[in-house]
């Protein structure tokens, strides 16, 4: 057997509970992806890892959002983390950033900085409007993004390495 990702599946909403037929049917849906869990659940969560045959080749990307997907489809409620061995976790719920187009912000709007490129998230996707906690208009932070790794060259040095390991990207 070898480990393929670890997933985290939660609520913190009253109005949803894992059951065990929950469970029992996540075990089925697992099974049918011919990979196996081994894990934990309780009323606020299902958790574990997914691993399969040695021999076996499996589209981790795929699966992992398939996995996704299930839980989506099941309640809106679930969240759902996605870590990888050793990496820090991919989270599948979060929203794009306007700057790099990486989904690293929680909440839009909410002047939180992005991780992977320092651009503070302030709602704002016009490119040529002046964005004050940035101080810089949208369309500069792309451009020193794709020249520098940061929006701005002061920030690079804090630049994350690899950030297609921890953040899904999108287009722009
Ligand atoms: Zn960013």
């Amino acid at each position: 057997m070898k480990d393929i990702f670890e997933f985290k599946a939660s609520v913190d909403n009253d109005a949803y509970r894992f059951t065990e037929e929950i469970v029992d049917s996540f075990i089925a849906f697992i099974e049918s992806k011919s990979v196996f869990w081994g894990g934990g659940y309780s009323e606020n969560y299902i958790q574990g890892s997914i691993c399969c045959d040695e021999k076996l080749y499996i589209d981790e990307e795929d699966l992992q959002n398939e996995i996704v997907a299930y839980f989506q489809k099941l309640n809106d409620n679930i969240e759902v983390e996605i870590s990888i061995f050793g990496v820090p976790k991919i989270r599948f719920d979060y929203l794009q950033c306007f700057c790099c187009g990486y989904f690293t912000i929680e909440e839009r709007g909410n002047y939180q900085i992005c991780p992977v490129c320092f651009w503070e998230d302030d709602g704002g996707r016009e490119l040529t409007k002046i964005s004050s906690p940035n101080h810089m208009i949208l369309k500069e932070g792309r451009e020193n993004f794709s020249r520098f790794g940061a929006c701005d060259e002061r920030f690079v040095k804090y630049a994350i390495k690899n950030p297609e390991d921890k953040f899904k990207k999108g287009d722009l």
